[in-house]
């Protein structure tokens, strides 16, 4: 089912997300928001994007691995994910959001990560992502704890984009 993503400007953004229990219909959400991932054409989405503040996002990188053999496809829901380890060592990379619509901009973070999430069959997993999947991931992540990539630029490229983000938040 494609549910409504939650643009910039809603208080619902920046609001702390809990964790998901099985009481919440953990599956029934991460297939909603694959769903609606997919249509969107995005390649992340979190929970509180669609008005769900639970701690669960999905990745998608069907959208750019269908151009660019190097990127590993994955396609997952990750369930209550704690990010364990962050490396030194930043790289800049260029940062979109479907509750942002048309902002890109470079954001600078760890290239690599370890991680711990439950899976779709409750499996606790622990992993080490690198790249695309290091950056989607700490992405998503910040959704949960109401965190914005645009909250990462120095403060006068963020000056920079008020226009258009006053723009989006009249638009909602
Ligand atoms: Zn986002």
């Amino acid at each position: 089912m494609i549910v409504p993503i939650i643009k910039y400007g809603s208080p619902l953004l920046r609001k702390h997300s809990i964790d998901i229990t099985g009481e919440d219909n953990p599956i029934q959400l991460s297939k909603n928001l694959l769903d609606t991932l997919k249509k969107a054409d995005g390649i992340g989405l979190a929970a509180p994007q669609a008005g769900i503040l639970k701690r669960t996002f999905v990745i998608d990188t069907s959208p750019l691995s269908e151009d660019d053999n190097n990127i590993e496809k994955i396609e997952k829901a990750f369930f209550n994910p704690e990010i364990t380890w962050r490396s030194e060592d930043k790289i800049y990379y260029s940062e979109g959001c479907l509750s942002i619509p048309s902002i890109f901009e470079d954001i600078l973070r760890p290239q690599k990560i370890r991680v711990k999430y439950f899976d779709e069959n409750f499996n606790i997993i622990e992993d080490e992502f690198d790249g695309l999947i290091a950056r989607i991931f700490q992405h998503e992540y910040d959704h949960l704890d109401g965190i914005l990539f645009i909250d990462k630029l120095n403060p006068l490229k963020r000056k920079l984009l008020n226009g258009k983000l006053n723009k989006i938040k009249k638009s909602i």
